[in-house]
C-alpha cells in the first residue's frame, strides 16, 4: 500500500516535472523565436531608415539643397561695412554690406527655401532664405526680388537685383547669416564666407 502510494506520487511528480519541462521549453522556444523575430524586424527597419537617409542625401545633392557651406552672394564687390557694433548706428550691424550698384544680380549663399519676400522696416525689399532650419540668410535693400515665398533655391541661384530701398547710405547689398530661423542670432558672415 505504502509502496503503491509512493509509486503514484513519484509518477505524479514525474508528470509535473515533465509538464513543467515542456512548459519551460515552450517559453524558451517562444523567447528564442521572439528574439530572432525582433532582431530581423530591427534589421529590416534599420535597413529602411538607412535607405531613406541615403535617398534624402541623394535628393539634397540633386536639388542642390542646403550644403551647410555659404558663398559670396555678390562676388567681385567690395565690403563697405562690417558686421558688429556700429558707432554711427549706435547699435549692432547684423550683417555685412557689399558695394553693389543698383541692378546687380544677387545669388543665394546656399541652397534652401525662400522663407520671406517683401518689404521690411529699414531693410527695404528683402529676401530671406531658410537653410534646412539650421541657418537663415537675408538679402536687403534690394530693387527687385526674383523669387516667391516657399520656393526651393539652389546655391548660387539668382534670387534678386540689388538696390537702395529701405534705410541706407546709398546702393548696396546688406547680407546677413543667422543661426536657426529668420530672427535667430546674427553671425559674422566673414566666419562663413570669403569676401573680396
Ligand atoms: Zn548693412
Amino acid at each position: 500500500m505504502i509502496n503503491s502510494a509512493y509509486n503514484k506520487g513519484e509518477r505524479d511528480s514525474k508528470l509535473v516535472y515533465r509538464l513543467a519541462g515542456w512548459h519551460y521549453a515552450g517559453v524558451n522556444r517562444f523567447d528564442t523565436n521572439y528574439a530572432q523575430r525582433a532582431e530581423a524586424e530591427y534589421k529590416k527597419e534599420l535597413g529602411k531608415s538607412q535607405q531613406k537617409c541615403q535617398q534624402y542625401k541623394q535628393q539634397q545633392k540633386a536639388s542642390k539643397g542646403c550644403t551647410g557651406e555659404f558663398i559670396n552672394p555678390a562676388p567681385g564687390y567690395p565690403v563697405t561695412d562690417n558686421y558688429g557694433w556700429s558707432a554711427w548706428r549706435g547699435r549692432v550691424h547684423h550683417g555685412i554690406d557689399l558695394g553693389t550698384p543698383i541692378g546687380t544680380s544677387i545669388k543665394a549663399s546656399d541652397g534652401g527655401t525662400v522663407s520671406f519676400v517683401g518689404t521690411m522696416d529699414g531693410y527695404g525689399i528683402t529676401v530671406d532664405i531658410d537653410h534646412c532650419g539650421k541657418y537663415s540668410t537675408r538679402y536687403a535693400h534690394l530693387s527687385q526680388s526674383l523669387v516667391k515665398s516657399q520656393q526651393p533655391i539652389s546655391s548660387g541661384q539668382a534670387i534678386a537685383k540689388s538696390g537702395n530701398t529701405g534705410i541706407g547710405t546709398g546702393a548696396h547689398l546688406h547680407f546677413e547669416i543667422r543661426l536657426g530661423g529668420r530672427w535667430g542670432a546674427s553671425q559674422d558672415p566673414k566666419k562663413f564666407v570669403k569676401f573680396n
